[in-house]
């Protein structure tokens, strides 16, 4: 009590020291104010949300930090508006250097929040690729493909499934680092379980999918490793050449079935032109560890 009353006189006589009796204001950093964000850009738009390039300024001195922020369409609520929920969820429990970081979230009155995360400037693999062909050589394409199994990796040591692994969710940070983003599908799996059966489903994107998913609507993290051996071929063949096109078949429109049909008999993405034998030597190692795997590591 002495050295209290002591420390209370020493502050009185001290101008200097703050005054006890001011609270500290508690923020929580991830709560962002709406007022302060001020939109500069469009970064894009998927089926149900739109990515906005923000600053946000609570000073207003335009010395802000940059942060992409994803929001819902307008007039695209109820089922979809869970969507994003699920996907703030998924991004708050993950950090790891080859995942797009989780900030926070900004909500107005009576609004669903929307999700506030780290701003890559180069864009996805899919916009940055064609565009940086000749600076990009074969070792910079594999070591994003290893960035990008050692972020899955964490994903699924979470114990979530991905489902959406593409070149298009893949984004650009700088020449020497990729990071995995695009949350909006991700199931977390119960400690019970090996796989995720999905119910419904608004837009699917199939020439990304294992047959497993494609026919019984089951996922598993092998799905995901199929999807890598899809992005892998967009990654060798520089996103020039889209597995959507590549798998089509001349007899007629591609249908869910058809594509089923095609896969099961065994048809594969084309090995991408210059891609050499050692990558292609990948999957006989793999294909014995994982059935998965080997089903992925075919197509390139
Ligand atoms: P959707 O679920 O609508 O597909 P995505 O999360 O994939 O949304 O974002 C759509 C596009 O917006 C991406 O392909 C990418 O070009 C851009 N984008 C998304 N997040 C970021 C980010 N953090 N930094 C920069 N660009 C981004
Ligand atoms: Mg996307």
């Amino acid at each position: 009590r002495a050295i209290v009353r002591d420390l209370t006189g020493v502050a009185e006589q001290n101008p200097v020291l703050p005054p006890s009796r001011v609270p500290i204001q508690e923020v929580d950093p991830t709560v962002f104010d709406t007022r302060f964000l001020r939109k500069i850009d469009d970064l894009g738009e998927g089926h149900f949300g739109k990515v906005e390039l923000c600053q946000y300024d609570p000073h207003g001195d335009g010395r802000g930090e940059l942060v992409a922020v994803k929001s819902l369409k307008p007039n695209s609520k109820g089922q979809l508006a869970c969507h994003l929920r699920r996907e703030i969820d998924t991004m708050r429990e993950l950090y790891h250097r080859n995942i797009v970081k989780y900030k926070g979230v900004c909500s107005e009155e009576g609004e669903e929040g929307n999700l506030i995360m780290e701003y890559l400037p180069a864009g996805s693999l899919k916009d940055y690729l064609p565009r940086r062909k000749h600076q990009t050589d074969l070792k910079r394409l594999l070591q994003y493909a290893l960035q990008i199994c050692q972020g899955m990796d964490y994903l699924g040591s979470q114990r979530f499934i991905h489902r959406d692994l593409a070149a298009r969710n893949v984004l650009v940070e700088n020449e020497s680092t990729v990071k995995i983003g695009d949350f909006g599908l991700t199931m977390s799996m119960k400690e019970d379980k090996s796989y995720y059966t999905v119910k419904e489903e608004t837009v699917s994107p199939v020439y990304w999918y294992a047959p497993e998913c494609l026919v019984d609507c089951k996922f598993y993290p092998a799905s995901d490793v199929w999807s890598f051996g899809v992005t892998l071929y967009e990654l060798m063949t520089y996103c020039e050449s889209s597995p959507t096109t590549m798998l089509r078949s001349s007899e007629g429109p591609m249908t869910l079935t058809r594509l089923v049909e095609v896969l099961m008999a065994g048809r594969r993405l084309p090995c991408p032109p210059r891609c050499p034998d050692t990558v292609r030597e990948l999957r006989e190692v793999v294909s014995s560890a994982h059935q998965g795997c080997s089903l992925s590591l075919s197509l390139i």
